[in-house]
């Protein structure tokens, strides 16, 4: 018998849970300094979440349109890119999740 399924991890149900994590990435480092999309996938990648340009693009606007990051063209030798960063708005909202993974975490991984 093949791997079931249920051993198989689901590449859509890990996307949904793992959206908001990505979210707080991309705004962490986008409040260290500027940010783009092929710079944020393989940054990501680093970390082991595999999110495609056709997510992240979306995901990045979404973060723009709360106010959160904001963008602008630059161009980098012959092309134009968009780089992305954080807002205050977008840092005050990073600071107020700290405390929130700092607690998922401890009872996640310190099962307290
Ligand atoms: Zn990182």
């Amino acid at each position: 018998m093949s791997k079931s399924k249920i051993e198989q991890a689901n590449p859509a149900a890990d996307r949904d849970l793992y959206s908001g994590l990505i979210r707080l990435h991309v705004l962490h480092h986008a409040a260290e300094g500027p940010v783009f999309g092929l710079g944020m996938i393989e940054e990501l990648a680093r970390h082991g979440y595999r999110i495609s340009p056709g997510s992240l693009y979306p995901l990045l606007k979404g973060l723009e349109k709360k106010g959160y990051l904001r963008s602008a063209e630059k161009r980098s030798g012959r092309s134009l890119r968009r780089v992305y960063r954080a807002t205050p708005l977008g840092r005050k909202a990073l600071a107020a999740s700290k405390s929130k993974v700092r607690e998922l975490f401890h009872e996640l991984i310190e099962g307290d």
